[in-house]
């Protein structure tokens, strides 16, 4: 909903605190995730994900979601697809070129990461948007993936 993301960026440092408590404790799963199989838990959490973050952010389920890094403020909704923005079509008012009565996404973001405490990382480049992985869990991709760079980093500390 477009009044609720408006109110996610200027209330980016709330919603980064909960990322934080939240986060960890996800991670923290791993070995439920593991037992009910992280194939079998996608569905359940891309529902979740969908509800939740459809709400607050217009999340468009990408898979590899950006919010931490983008002031709260999904660039999915960039007409463009911009996911290193803002392009050079930013009206005067600080809207967007395409659809004039909308604030301009990377507006939005810059304005969010300043009241972030991690917002400096809207300086990083994103990688572009993969397609193939549009529709499923963010959430879940990025536990499973830091969950194995963890266990593969212990397995070759092991090994020295
Ligand atoms: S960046 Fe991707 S996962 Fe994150 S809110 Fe936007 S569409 Fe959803």
């Amino acid at each position: 909903m477009y009044s609720l993301r408006l109110m996610a960026s200027k209330n980016a440092r709330l919603f980064e605190i909960a990322y934080n408590l939240v986060d960890p404790f996800l991670h923290a799963l791993d070995p439920l995730w593991r037992k009910i199989g992280y194939d079998r838990a996608e569905k359940p959490f891309a529902v979740v994900e969908e509800l939740a973050k459809g709400l607050f952010f217009d999340c468009q389920m990408c898979g590899r979601c950006t919010l931490n890094s983008t002031g709260m403020t999904c660039p999915m909704n960039c007409p463009k697809d911009i996911r290193n923005g803002p392009c050079g079509g930013v009206r005067a008012d600080g809207n967007c070129e395409i659809k004039p009565d909308m604030r301009c996404v990377w507006m939005e973001a810059w304005r969010g990461s300043e009241k972030m405490k991690g917002g400096g990382k809207i300086n990083n480049i994103m990688p572009p948007v993969d397609h193939t992985i549009k529709g499923t869990s963010a959430w879940l991709r990025v536990i499973r993936e830091d969950n194995a760079a963890k266990e593969k980093a212990s397995e070759d500390g092991s090994g020295i």
